[in-house]
């Protein structure tokens, strides 16, 4: 017979499967010798015979229950039951991964009208036995019998209110006795039945709420929120009690082995004289900080000292544990790994290679990189006080304050003129980039955390809240309202899109910390680390900061985001709309140095490290105006104005909007096939290319450009656009009379090419996974279509288990990856090859790509010191074959 039941005694802190993490902590605490108070768990496997049995106990669990029940009786030299020498146990959960929706603990349980007599003779303290009685009978009715504590508290109020009392501890052993009467009514009129007196048939009842609280609601979310599987089942905990109020020599606390708010090495918590478990953080009273226990109990406070030390150096991280002193003798029944700030977790893990407790690699396993955002963004002060005018998703981190403003051309005029914008619209679409660019921060009320505003907002670093529906907006007025409240264009708000919080006003914000240790602990995992990290960057401005966040250069350049320029966009439609050949050079000759300026900077920022330039991607009806618009507008002058230059200017414009029409833009002319059809506009971008390299040349710093061609989906299309590039570089260097290096490589994101990758790599120097189109194309999803209507519901309905499009579907787009890289390898051994998708900043698909043998993955700049911190953890975990180590379990 399989074994259900395990005295604490006979586990150990490895079993967390089995016994949960309290559990195998108890039971760990037990073996190495601490005062734990004696017990034993039921295991999570009993947890799913007892589904199997559809929600039974099965009787060879009950058997093996009662068996570590004597066990316990005997070690404790008390019986449950026993009215003369009674066993008092706690009931509690504990799965593997401690999760809030779980039953509540039962404290006391064994309690009944005669074992209560037999306490109050034991410790010659009816008051104390009473008072047990009572808050076991309010556990359990709230947590087994499932009565609400309200009726119980109002009773308890009347009850004192009638005796003229003002608290609790003014009750006598009396009117205790009083009150218990009261609450077994209660008890009686909710369940029509008496309140179970058998301390047996009491245990078993708790045993079955706990498993049942397994699939209640609240645990049921929890889990699908964070990815729990549902069959891992909830241990149970039984163990003999121990009692903090059993007077002012007895107390109960918390307390954390460092302070998990900033880590710093001292001792932090706090605790409760004369109370008992649930107290210290129930708020009935005000507990103290843990110091002062030096002082009230110095025996105590040394030995619990010791302790905390003792199980920081045994499980090598911060503890979070609890205590309960009863006359003067400390127990320790619970410990855990505490969670903690990103700021707390990077010192924590710094400090303890310091201490010689870990060593560098396992530091590096413990700061989880999706922590580090909070850290890279301002933060709101939270010394001072903030009233929320309404919630939304957190889709992007990072507080702002700005005045309101409705429209992205009025965030721009405004920004220019040097004040501070938060644009806030119903959603946004890629017209309002320039406005997104000039604000502070985002805020939409509607959309998800992947849509428009929340990738870009995230892609720059900026602070966003989406799908704020309490917001109701009226652009034609310029204002929104929440509630009552009104808010107007102009006014100040500042928001928070770590917490998704909006307040009105100003409120003090903190500069992002890139502190010390954080920097050291970057640095060990540059040692560590056997990928390269890059970063995406499409301006100067951005450069620096990558080269700031310690980028290896940058592995994608978006060219067409220079097109977007304000200055540029009517030299760009000139270029589109050109008739001829003559007039499209005339636009592309403009446009030339231009490109050439920002090519220079952002070769300058990174100092000779490589930077991959992507040649035009996009369609060219992205740079027109929007149809629809333009539709209004022609409209309304040929009633007004029919003879006017100006329309015939429209029509002619709307024309070629229509020409330049898609049915399905994300699979029509962009990328390189624009690139074979206009070819001068690739001739122009590539010359811009050289221009700068020759030009910082001459300034010393040496570039080798890597030039990048989009969208290749056969290898004729790469050979063309080589040919292209090549004969550009050539006219170049004979102009400058300066010789540079470059290469030429393609993105890799249409199927065709993963699967031909043998061929396509005779044409190129480099490869570079675009898993974002990779995606959309393997899926045959289009990423707006699918964030905006479906793709929810499917991870809802676990479909797909995450959205493919912020984690890399390793089966499936993973798959044609891997193809890639052996084809290419296979022609081109040495071939150079990354990714560049936003897959880049995201931690598995970065264990991926290391797994892969990728050169290095690029991500936004703010993403890079987790990349970097991620690229680390997949290289040591890999090769150290040691398990996954998270702090926040
Ligand atoms: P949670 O997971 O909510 O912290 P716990 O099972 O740890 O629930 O218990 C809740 C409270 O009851 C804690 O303060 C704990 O220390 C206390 N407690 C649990 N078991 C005992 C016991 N056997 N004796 C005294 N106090 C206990
Ligand atoms: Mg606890
Ligand atoms: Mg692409």
């Amino acid at each position: 017979m399989d074994k259900f039941v395990y005295l604490f005694h006979e586990g150990n802190g490895s079993m967390r499967d089995l016994l949960g993490g309290k559990g195998a902590n108890l039971a760990e605490m037990t073996r190495i010798g601490l005062p734990v108070p004696f017990g034993f768990t039921i295991t999570t496997q009993a947890c799913n015979a007892y589904y199997d049995a559809s929600k039974t106990i099965p009787t060879f669990v009950e058997e093996q229950t009662l068996e570590a029940l004597t066990c316990l009786e005997d070690k404790m030299d008390k019986k449950l039951g026993d009215p003369n020498n009674p066993l008092l146990v706690s009931v509690r959960s504990g799965s593997v991964f401690s999760m809030p929706g779980m039953m509540d603990t039962i404290l006391n349980l064994g309690m009944n009208d005669e074992t209560v007599i037999g306490m109050a003779k034991l410790t010659n303290n009816p008051r104390f036995a009473y008072d047990s009685y009572r808050r076991f009978i309010q556990m359990f009715s709230n947590v087994v019998l499932e009565i609400d504590t309200f009726y119980f508290e109002q009773f308890l109020e009347e009850t004192r209110e009638e005796k003229g009392y003002s608290s609790d501890p003014e009750l006598t052993s009396e009117d205790w006795q009083e009150v218990i009467s009261g609450y077994k009514a209660i008890v009686k009129k909710h369940t029509r039945k008496e309140f179970p007196q058998d301390p047996k048939v009491q245990l078993f009842l708790a045993i079955n709420a706990v498993f049942n609280s397994w699939n209640n609601q609240r645990a049921i979310v929890y889990r699908r929120l964070n990815k729990i599987p549902d069959h891992l089942g909830t241990a149970v905990n039984i163990q003999s009690m121990v009692f903090g109020n059993m007077g002012n020599d007895s107390g109960t606390g918390v307390a954390f082995t460092r302070n998990p708010s900033t880590g710093e090495h001292v001792l932090y918590g706090e605790y409760l004289i004369n109370a008992q478990g649930e107290d210290v953080v129930a708020g009935i009273r005000t507990p103290q900080p843990i110091a002062t226990l030096k002082d009230e109990m110095p025996g105590v406070f040394n030995q619990f000292s010791e302790i905390c030390k003792h199980l920081e150096q045994h499980y090598q991280e911060m503890q979070d544990i609890e205590f309960t002193v009863e006359r003067g003798k400390l127990f320790i029944l619970q410990t855990r790994n505490g969670k903690r700030t990103a700021q707390a977790a990077i010192r924590i893990a710094v400090e303890m290679v310091k201490e010689g407790i870990l060593d560098k690699k396992t530091a590096l396993l413990r700061v989880d990189p999706d922590q580090l955002n909070q850290l890279l963004h301002s933060r709101i002060d939270d010394k001072f006080e903030k009233r929320i005018l309404a919630k939304g998703l957190p889709a992007s981190p990072g507080a702002a304050t700005g005045q309101v403003v409705f429209d992205a051309d009025e965030a721009e005029s405004l920004s220019n003129d040097g004040k501070k914008v938060i644009l806030v619209r119903p959603e946004t679409t890629p017209d309002d980039i320039h406005g997104i660019v000039a604000s502070q921060a985002i805020v939409t009320s509607r959309g998800g955390m992947t849509s428009h505003a929340a990738v870009v907002a995230r892609g720059m670093g900026k602070a966003c809240i989406c799908g704020c529906e309490a917001l109701k907006i009226d652009l034609r007025t310029k204002q929104f309202t929440v509630g009552e409240t009104l808010v107007n264009y102009g006014d100040i708000i500042t928001i928070d899109g770590s917490t998704g919080e909006i307040m009105l006003g100003e409120i003090p914000m903190i500069d992002p910390e890139l502190s010390d240790e954080f920097q050291l602990l970057l640095a060990w995992a540059d040692q560590e680390r056997k990928i390269g990290v890059r970063a995406n960057a499409d301006n100067p401005e951005d450069a620096k900061k990558s080269f700031e966040f310690g980028a290896g250069g940058i592995g994608l350049c978006r060219t067409e985001h220079m097109f977007m320029d304000l200055k540029r966009i009517p030299i760009v439609q000139k270029m589109i709309l050109a008739d001829n050949y003559d007039e499209r050079m005339e636009a592309l000759d403009q446009l030339l140095p231009m490109q050439q300026g920002d090519f220079e900077g952002i070769f300058e920022a990174m100092q000779g490290f490589p930077v991959t330039i992507r040649l035009l991607d996009p369609p060219l009806h992205e740079f027109l105006p929007d149809k629809e618009e333009l539709l209004v507008e022609v409209a309304k002058l040929q009633i007004t104005d029919p003879q006017s230059f100006e329309l015939k200017r429209q029509e002619q414009l709307l024309k070629k909007i229509r020409q330049l029409d898609e049915f399905n833009p994300m699979l029509g002319h962009r990328g390189c096939r624009l690139g074979m059809i206009y070819p001068e506009i690739y001739e122009m971008q590539a010359k811009a290319i050289f221009y700068a390299a020759a030009k910082l040349a001459e300034k010393g710093i040496l570039v080798e450009p890597e030039i990048m061609i989009p969208l290749v989906g056969h290898v004729n299309e790469l050979k063309h656009m080589r040919q292209l590039v090549i004969s550009a570089a050539g006219k170049v260097q004979y102009e400058t009379g300066r010789m540079f290096d470059y290469t030429i490589g393609t993105m890799i994101e249409i199927p065709r090419a993963a699967l031909t990758a043998d061929q396509i790599a005779e044409e190129a120097d480099f490869f570079s996974f675009g898993t974002n189109d990779l995606t959309q194309t393997t899926f045959g999803y289009s990423r707006d279509d699918a964030e905006g209507k479906f793709l929810q519901a499917y991870i809802e309905n676990k479909v797909l288990p995450e959205n493919p499009f912020a984690v890399l579907d390793q089966e499936g787009v993973g798959k044609l990856v891997e193809m890639g890289v052996k084809l290419g390898r296979a022609t081109k051994p040495a071939l150079k090859t990354g990714i560049c998708g936003e897959h880049g900043g995201e931690k598995s698909s970065i264990d991926f790509c290391y797994r892969m043998g990728l050169d290095y993955v690029s991500c936004s700049p703010y993403r890079v010191p987790l990349a970097r911190l991620a690229a680390a953890q997949a290289t040591i975990r890999h090769e150290v074959n040691k398990q996954e180590i998270f702090t926040t379990a």
